[in-house]
């Protein structure tokens, strides 16, 4: 039997009309709109589109964007520095610094010098803190995503064996995090675990997040599982020269034994914007205490 499709596109459409909603309703309520700041160090192709898709995402919802560039040779210092009057600029909610970094700047000190409050995509180790303990902090945006979609799927996720493939600061262990305050019974697996595929055939819920194409096969999948696909692999044809995005699962396979799954493009992805959004308002309504407006990350 098919998998059910699970529509990133769709689901992230309905949260960012929600958000937009919600950010018409403060403007009414409180005149105040949320402001993100996206900062890009040097010239990388991918991290220039995925900068202006925010910046372009931001300002649709109602909310004020600002970028800002610095050459690929800017100094630490000088990241730091227009960190610090970003943490500082009170129109500003949100601050996100595009990764990876170029050079030799540390990506860490980078981190740690952002505003936790601001830190809209909940890396900072304030909000990783806060994250472990189950205390109200800031997700980080893919894997509050990746539970959005899953609870869109399953309702309650308690008592599900969870399978995280990968353990990446951003993407695995907060992921794992989460699923566990969902009471989930979560493992996580990564390039060092034995038996792999065995593991996984225990898991109702798979989530990959590893960065290699077609990892995860059919065979490894537990009859009716939901399976979420994070990875993003760029596959250049060597005779055409054109690429394709493909995700860590082997789509073809994987749908035809799992329960659903998401596919890649169009799946995680459209979340993770989504996400950064509803981080974003959350963020305004945190640093203003503004206890009457809804919760823009509510699953
Ligand atoms: P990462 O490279 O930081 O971590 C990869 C993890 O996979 C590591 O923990 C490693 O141990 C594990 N791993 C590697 N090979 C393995 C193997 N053969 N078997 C089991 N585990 C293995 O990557 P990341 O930043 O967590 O990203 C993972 C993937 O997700 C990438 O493709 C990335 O592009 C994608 N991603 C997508 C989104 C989105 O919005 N859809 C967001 C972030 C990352």
């Amino acid at each position: 039997m098919a998998a059910r499709i699970i529509d990133g596109r769709a689901i992230a459409a309905q949260l960012t009309e929600r958000i937009s909603d919600d950010v018409a309703l403060l403007k009414e309520r409180h005149g105040i709109t949320p402001g993100l700041a996206v900062v890009l160090v040097g010239q990388d192709p991918a991290s220039q589109i995925y900068v202006r898709n925010k910046v372009k995402k931001t300002r649709e919802l109602g909310m004020a964007s600002i970028r800002h560039s610095l050459p690929e040779d800017a100094s630490q210092e000088e990241l730091l520095e227009l960190i610090n009057r970003i943490n500082c600029d009170p129109k500003i909610h949100g601050l996100l610094v595009q990764l990876p970094l170029p050079g030799p700047i540390d990506e860490a000190s980078v981190i740690e010098a952002i505003r936790p409050d601001k830190d809209v995509d909940g890396f900072h180790i304030s909000n990783v803190g806060l994250l472990s303990r189950g205390k109200r902090g800031v997700v980080p945006c893919t894997p509050l995503g990746c539970l959005m979609l899953l609870k869109h799927e399953l309702g309650s996720l308690e008592g599900c064996d969870a399978m995280v493939l990968g353990r990446s600061n951003i993407v695995g262990k907060p992921l794992a995090n989460v699923l566990l305050h969902e009471n989930c019974t979560v493992t996580i697996a990564h390039s060092r675990t034995r038996n792999l595929a065995e593991q996984c055939r225990r898991a109702d819920i798979l989530i990959a997040a590893v960065g290699r194409p077609a990892l995860v096969k059919g065979s490894w999948i537990k009859p009716g599982a939901t399976v979420i696909d994070v990875g993003i692999n760029r596959l250049t044809d060597r005779n055409t020269g054109r690429s394709k995005i493909v995700g860590d699962v082997d789509f073809q396979q994987v749908s035809q034994i799992a329960g659903a799954v998401t596919p890649v493009p169009g799946g995680v992805g459209p979340m993770t914007i989504a996400c950064l959004l509803a981080n974003t308002y959350q963020a305004c309504c945190r640093i203003h205490k503004l206890d009457d407006m809804p919760d823009a990350s509510r699953v």
